[in-house]
């Protein structure tokens, strides 16, 4: 059984609800990356899931927007401006492309691009700082203040951290001098009013729940969240749910503070790129590459296909990456019965591509014009598909050896000369890639020729080099017709030649 389906089972078993609600929240801190697809893909297909077995499901993604700058991500050291802002609530720092509100608006905006890209659909997205200023999260500060002693010893023992004995620090105030919200500390909470320090600017204040100027502590932001959205199902990658982890503090919170059942979590394992844990950096690997060459249903089958704690290691070679294109079609036809494939394939939009894309890059090696290619292969949908991630592996040097398709004719000796003009004479349109291939052995065999010989000869005589793509397919795509005028015109050459 398919992760997704054991997952959403025991679902059922232990909960029941009219509307399973489906959170993920991410931090908006910078540009997207594979772990960014996880978080998103993983409970949109369980929300999906939850649907194909006839109940109903909700999916909310909640941009944490409030946490603080806490660095500069490498694709924004140009931007030195943004040094002034770090600590400061992501929602209070500038857009530095200019282009949105804040920082996190921009980044959010990033993140549901990404969605439109990989067709992934939530039902709502919500803000922290939309969330925060409109009060949601008042009660759960004062609920917090007031059972201090309780939240003190739960953050003690699921964190595994000593707090100091005078500790208050169920928020984080954001500093009305300097603006950071990762500096200050809670000194009294009297009357709604939370008295605070500051230990980068010096600065001690005041600020009232109702004033919106804080924020609570992740550890117990999440469990808040989790409660006023109702949220039944949430999970995030295994760093999350290690002994210590966030988890274990929520956990604890909605049962005994909020005296609820905590919702049934899930956990998943990293993307690994080239077997090393992803990088936020630029380069190959990073997401927006990646996307260059790899069409997101592809993508979207590759994660969804491991268990759901597996990690996912993504090669980038070129053979790989076909293995894995060709993989996704032919689970589409039905080669495959491995359900975990299937479900992989269904979830990942179960698109059904009659050529592989192989052959579709030799195609538009040889015709370089789509609406030539689309004639003859008479698939619309594939095409419109895949044509800008054919165009980018041929215009940026993807393609293997043996899928290459250079044009770059020379002249054959001229003794294999006529084994060649054989060859050409045996075939015709109505033979299918493997019966042509036949022939090369059956010609070259009758004129006591080895076969490797005369298909070196013809990779010669095409692509002046010994090898090249597999000759039945190679002149099927031409075109038998082209294929005999070609060779036709190179051997005229050569007999100008001698
Ligand atoms: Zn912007
Ligand atoms: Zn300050």
């Amino acid at each position: 059984m398919s992760w997704v389906d054991e997952y959403v089972r025991n679902v059922f078993n232990v909960r029941d609800s009219d509307v399973y609600v489906v959170a993920s929240g991410l931090t908006t801190s910078g540009p997207a990356h594979m772990g960014t697809v996880m978080e998103l893909l993983i409970p949109y297909s369980i929300s999906k899931t939850i649907r194909r077995h006839g109940r109903k499901s909700y999916f909310i993604f909640i941009a944490d927007t409030l946490d603080s700058l806490d660095s500069i991500p490498a694709q924004l050291t140009q931007f030195k401006e943004l040094r002034d802002y770090l600590g400061r609530p992501l929602s209070m720092v500038i857009d530095p492309y200019g282009c949105h509100e804040n920082y996190a608006h921009h980044f959010l905006d990033e993140v549901l691009t990404l969605m439109k890209k990989f067709s992934i659909e939530c039902d709502e997205v919500l803000t922290a700082d939309k969330l925060y200023s409109e009060g949601w999260y008042d009660d759960y500060a004062r609920l917090f203040f007031s059972r201090l002693d309780e939240v003190r010893n739960i953050l003690e023992t699921t964190s595994f951290r000593k707090l100091p004995p005078n500790w208050m620090g169920v928020v984080k105030p954001i500093c009305s001098r300097c603006g950071r919200n990762d500096t200050t500390t809670v000194k009294s909470f009297n009357n709604d009013l939370i008295e605070y320090e500051c230990s980068a600017c010096g600065f001690n204040g005041t600020t009232a729940i109702s004033d919106h100027r804080w924020k609570l502590l992740w550890r117990l932001d999440w469990p808040s969240r989790q409660d006023f959205l109702g949220v039944d199902i949430e999970g995030g990658g295994v760093d999350h749910f290690t002994k210590g982890g966030s988890w274990d503090t929520a956990k604890e919170i909605h049962k005994r503070l909020f005296n609820k059942e905590p919702p049934i979590p899930f956990k998943f394992g990293f993307v690994l790129i080239e077997g090393r844990k992803m990088s936020k950096s630029k380069g190959l690997g990073s997401l927006t590459e990646i996307l260059k060459y790899i069409h997101p249903s592809v993508i979207k089958y590759f994660l969804l296909k491991h268990d759901l704690e597996e990690n996912r290691n993504l090669r980038l070679e070129p053979k790989f990456l076909l293995a894995l294109y060709e993989e996704y079609r032919l689970v589409g036809e039905g080669k495959y019965q491995d359900v975990k494939q299937l479900r992989a394939w269904e979830l990942s939009g179960g698109m059904r591509w009659s050529i592989s894309f192989s052959e579709l890059l030799v195609y538009y090696q040889i015709y370089r014009d789509w609406d030539v290619i689309t004639k003859l292969i008479k698939d619309e949908f594939l095409v419109n598909e895949l044509k800008t991630y054919v165009e980018n592996w041929v215009n940026n040097g993807l393609v293997p050896e043996d899928y290459e398709v250079q044009l770059k004719p020379s002249k054959p000796s001229s003794d294999i000369k006529k084994v060649i003009l054989m060859f050409k004479d045996s075939i015709d349109e109505s033979m299918s890639d493997v019966d042509i291939h036949n022939k090369v052995y059956e010609v070259a065999r009758n004129n006591g020729v080895e076969p490797s010989e005369l298909f070196k000869a013809i990779y010669m005589m095409l692509f002046s080099k010994p090898k090249g793509p597999r000759l039945g397919k190679f002149i099927k795509v031409l075109g038998v017709g082209r294929f005999k005028a070609l060779v036709d015109e190179i051997l005229k050459d050569v007999a100008e030649g001698n």
